[in-house]
């Protein structure tokens, strides 16, 4: 074998699996691989705490991948909340059984189910499923015989938030009890921690943390601006930073739909994602994005979970996300593989606490910085021109138009049009100030030392994880990164968006009109994913 997986080799994997790790370029073993793989292979039930991005689908899918031992019936089911996470799961352990001959299938609402159905009865030995429609296919006797021998529950916590906890009890129980199960969730509130002990038998638990999420490769930036300002300050910011792809982070669907209208408006290439568009649409979207047809991305927490899009230069927060996690997970989608990308937040008065809370748990530096004013942006757009023109190259038919309008006009008259023209297109606008005035600023930040100072260290940490996730660093310290070998990226931990505290937090408009990602244009409750 290869020596660029000899890290892989000790866990024991077959010949054909450890090329499926490197043909994917992996060289060393995530943290949550090498903490869960030696359980899994060793036959044991298994909670893992992890998130999108820290090498999980690997950390379950490599060991499962090398149990499979018939080829002609099911032997893993990975049952994941949403079709995104589906495909992407299904996409992940195809690249890595590919050598092993393994097929995949995914299956999920939206699609022809005999279609499926078909696909398995031909000889699958992966099902990869969100619940509503695995359990319809159960119910109705369509999946008779499935009896898989590894079954993997990804995203619990997500499940528990999209309301399908009871159809995962019930695809249990059409479930063979001789199985091994492996259950992965960010964080483990009480109803997950009780179906655990449902669906697990005598579990070990491993977990990996999202403390030093902050990818170094990040530069993390803030401005202080009026309420009324944040439109003025996103696209003055857009203007000034010139972000070759960015996605702004917005709190709703409505806001998405809103801003997105707004940038187009004013010649962006932009376009809104969120969960209560057809699948066809978000697929559209997204594959417009990554293929760098559109550059800005309006989404909300829940539909970009998951966004593995390389080039992302720049996120932009609207609003201050709801709590760290969610900004850690918003933040990821710069800065990956090894690329350097900013996070720009925009904060006002009333949420500078909430931007005091994140600072102390994200454990990176977010500098305060001023939006550009008017004349500042214009000067910078000027020099740029300027250096663009003097580094033009002149070609032919630049001299035929100049020798025809020289007939008409002299040639200074020419240039100045022709700045003109240039200028005009540049677009600069908006008022000239944005941002709290530095009196007012001065005040927040006076109140904000006032109040570090009375709370003995401020916005603790208290409300961290809600649900009882904890944020060390990895439980086993540094020495588990990836390396400068790696491509896996460690800014990408957080992939969670979380929802369900939201409730508690101002600043949106109604509970209706938040994304809940029922990515079939329904309700998370009724609008199940069938
Ligand atoms: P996941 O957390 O499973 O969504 O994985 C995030 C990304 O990391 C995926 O693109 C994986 O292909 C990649 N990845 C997983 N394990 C490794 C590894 N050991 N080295 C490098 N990349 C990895």
């Amino acid at each position: 074998m290869s020596e660029i997986v000899e890290d892989f080799e000790r866990f024991g994997f077959k010949a054909q699996i450890l090329r499926g790790v490197a043909e994917a370029g992996f060289t060393i073993p995530s943290p949550i691989q090498s903490e869960a793989i030696p359980h899994i292979m060793a036959g044991r039930d298994l909670i893992g705490q992890a998130q999108t991005g820290t090498g999980k689908t690997a950390a379950f899918g490599l060991p499962a991948l090398d149990k499979i031992e018939r080829h002609d019936r099911v032997e893993i089911l990975v049952i994941t909340p949403t079709r995104e996470l589906a495909t992407q799961v299904s996409d992940e352990l195809f690249k890595l059984g590919r050598f092993a001959g393994v097929r995949t299938v995914t299956v999920y609402g939206g699609q022809s189910s005999f279609r499926q159905v078909d696909l398995i009865s031909r000889g699958a030995q992966v099902v990869v499923a969100t619940p509503g429609r695995l359990l319809d296919l159960l119910n109705s006797g369509r999946l008779k015989d499935l009896a898989p021998r590894i079954v993997i529950l990804d995203e619990a916590d997500e499940m528990l938030d999209m309301g399908f906890l009871d159809d995962i009890k019930e695809i249990f129980k059409f479930l063979s009890p001789e199985r091994q199960t492996l259950m992965f969730s960010a964080t483990m509130p009480a109803p997950i921690r009780d179906l655990a002990n449902r669906i697990l038998r005598d579990p070990v638990s491993v977990k990996v943390t999202a403390e030093e999420t902050t990818n170094k490769d990040i530069e993390q930036r803030y401005f202080v601006i009026e309420e009324y300002e944040r439109d003025d300050a996103i696209l003055r910011l857009i203007d000034a930073e010139e972000p070759s792809r960015s996605i702004v982070f917005v709190r709703t669907k409505k806001e998405a739909d809103r801003l997105s209208t707004m940038l187009i408006a004013r010649g962006y290439s932009a376009k809104g994602l969120h969960g209560d568009m057809e699948q066809k649409s978000r697929e559209e979207t997204i594959k417009g994005f990554k293929s760098g047809q559109l550059e800005i991305l309006v989404a909300t927490d829940v539909a970009a979970r998951g966004l593995d899009v390389k080039d992302v230069s720049h996120v932009f927060n609207y609003h201050i996300p709801f709590d760290p996690e969610s900004y850690v997970h918003r933040i990821g989608r710069t800065g990956r593989a090894g690329r350097k990308g900013a996070a720009v937040t925009l904060v006002t008065p009333l949420e500078f606490k909430e931007l005091q809370r994140i600072k102390k748990n994200v454990g990176a530096e977010i500098k305060r910085e001023t939006v550009p004013t008017l004349g500042d942006l214009k000067k910078a757009q000027s020099a740029k021109l300027i250096n663009s023109i003097l580094h033009a190259r002149i070609n032919d038919e630049a001299n035929a138009l100049l020798a025809h309008l020289e007939e008409q006009i002299d040639s200074r008259q020419i240039s100045l049009k022709l700045l003109s023209l240039l200028v005009e297109k540049q677009g600069a606008q908006g008022p000239d100030n944005i941002g709290l005035s530095a009196q007012r600023l001065e005040k927040l930040l006076n109140d904000q030392k006032r109040h570090q100072g009375s709370k003995g260290g401020g916005f603790g940490r208290k409300n961290f994880g809600g649900g009882g996730r904890s944020h060390g660093r990895f439980s086993k310290g540094g020495d588990h990164g990836f390396g400068d070998r790696s491509r896996l990226d460690r800014g990408g931990y957080g992939d969670q968006g979380r929802s369900d505290r939201a409730g508690d937090r101002g600043g949106y408009n109604t509970r209706s009109d938040r994304d809940h990602g029922n990515f079939g244009g329904k309700k998370p409750r009724g609008g199940r994913d069938r």
